[in-house]
């Protein structure tokens, strides 16, 4: 497929102090857009200036929530170059969300094409500073003006950017997380394993009463039992139980990360066992009576690993490592962060350069 390009005669200013990023806030100067309608497939792939879209506001995707996105970060590395994580499965798992939200398939290849061209003419906006990154963000919405429900038959694919400060402004540090037993995000069966808007907007209400009595996310169970761990707020979860580490299965209503899979490749490679399983709140509460409950953490592409310091079961509250980031937490981020940011040779290859 041809891509258009069409630059911008009217450049922003790139924001000088990289410490004031944040997260999600500036956005570059271009994007890449294409379309698909019915009979036509996906066409006129383009890289354009940045600028608001104009819907229709009778477009599925305001009124029925058709739509999938993904989210990944070009690191740059000290020789000033630019690469990418495992940018591969991304457009892999775009295409799985597609297929349960009925949104007609992408090229993978041509998608991670597209965004390496994007890249490449954005390269100017790809921060320089200790652990920032330009984020990625690909997404797919429904655009027909039509309101009765049904898979749209036009679709827009956007992919826009945005450099994005350190996730850890004041250094890697474990949070408090609970036990969510009023709400669930995702029910087997459901869109779980999907990465859509709507899973936010369930997780929406949760969140927010966490933040309210200072807890940093929540440890969602499963919808139907209302037993088994799923994820820690959006992220995937492990725990490190006597000496074995464990992650909740893939069983239809869990993300499957790609931080997930890294973690446990990488462990695997340093001869660590990792089981995937079911993990009930009994399991965990009965490793923190008899001791032998680690360390536990979150795993993302926003924050790598998240370590966690305390976790509230019910009304008691279990401190894990004394509150202190673990060994195998620490480790897993800084070798991680080392691949990411090129400090360290990639042997898994897991890098794709931008050249
Ligand atoms: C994106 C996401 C994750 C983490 O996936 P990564 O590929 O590791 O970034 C975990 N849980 C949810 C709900 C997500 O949306």
């Amino acid at each position: 497929m041809e891509l258009s390009i069409n630059l911008t005669t009217q450049p922003k200013e790139i924001p000088a102090d990289e410490s004031k990023l944040g997260f999600g806030n500036v956005f570059t100067d271009h994007m890449f857009v294409m379309n698909y309608d019915e009979g036509k497939g996906w066409h006129d792939a383009r890289i354009v200036p940045y600028a608001p879209i104009a819907l229709d506001p009778a477009a599925m995707v305001l009124h029925y929530g058709q739509e999938v996105f993904e989210g990944l970060k070009a690191y740059r590395t000290a020789d000033g170059s630019i690469q990418l994580f495992r940018p591969q499965e991304n457009f892999k798992r775009l295409n799985k969300s597609n297929e349960r939200l009925c949104i007609p398939a992408i090229d993978e290849e041509f998608a991670l094409h597209a965004l390496k061209e994007l890249i490449k003419i954005e390269e100017k906006w790809v921060p320089h500073s200790k652990d920032t990154s330009l984020y990625i963000r690909p997404f797919i919405i429904a655009t027909d003006a039509h309101l009765g429900v049904r898979p749209a038959s036009s679709y827009l694919f956007i992919i826009i950017l945005s450099p994005s400060g350190s996730y850890y402004a004041g250094g890697l540090a474990p949070v408090k997380i609970y036990i969510e037993e009023n709400y669930v995000r995702a029910v087997k069966g459901g869109m779980g394993f999907a990465k859509t808007g709507g899973n936010y907007a369930a997780s929406l209400k949760s969140q927010d009463e966490a933040k309210h009595q200072d807890y940093s996310q929540v440890l969602w169970l499963d919808g139907v039992h209302r037993k088994y761990i799923e994820e820690v707020g959006a992220m995937n979860v492990f725990f490190k139980i006597a000496g074995e580490v464990v992650t909740p299965a893939l069983e239809g209503s869990i993300l499957p990360g790609i931080t997930r899979k890294s973690v446990i490749e990488m462990l695997q490679s340093w001869g660590e066992k990792v089981t995937e399983k079911r993990i009930s709140v009994d399991d965990l509460v009965k490793a923190f009576e008899d001791g032998t409950f680690e360390e536990a953490f979150g795993s993302g592409t926003a924050a790598v690993i998240s370590p966690i310091g305390m976790l509230k079961v019910g009304g008691k509250e279990y401190t894990i490592n004394n509150g202190q980031i673990g060994a195998m937490s620490q480790k897993l981020y800084d070798e991680l962060t080392d691949l990411q940011w090129g400090r360290k040779p990639d042997s898994f290859g897991w890098i794709e350069k931008i050249d």
